[in-house]
């Protein structure tokens, strides 16, 4: 991988800088400091595909710990 991509904006057509957001996953999960391309006009942010997958990663393992949570709740009640 030594070419380098260029990227734009979809709504926008502006300029992506490699910057951080703020995740909000489908599960009430905000994670925060997530590196993605940002734009320079919009601010609209992109999250890349292995950073996705990084957090597709966290969700599951926040996931199972959830459940272990519960689990514990349940039986202390
Ligand atoms: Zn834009």
């Amino acid at each position: 991988m030594s070419k380098r991509m260029e990227m734009k904006c979809h709504y926008c057509g502006g300029q992506l800088k490699g910057g951080k957001t703020e995740y909000n996953s489908p599960m009430g999960i905000i994670i925060r400091g997530v590196p993605a391309l940002i734009c320079t006009s919009c601010g609209k942010a992109y999250i890349t595909g292995q950073v996705a997958e990084i957090l597709d990663k966290i969700e599951d393992f926040v996931d199972e710990k959830l459940k272990e949570a519960t689990a514990i709740v349940q039986t202390e009640t």
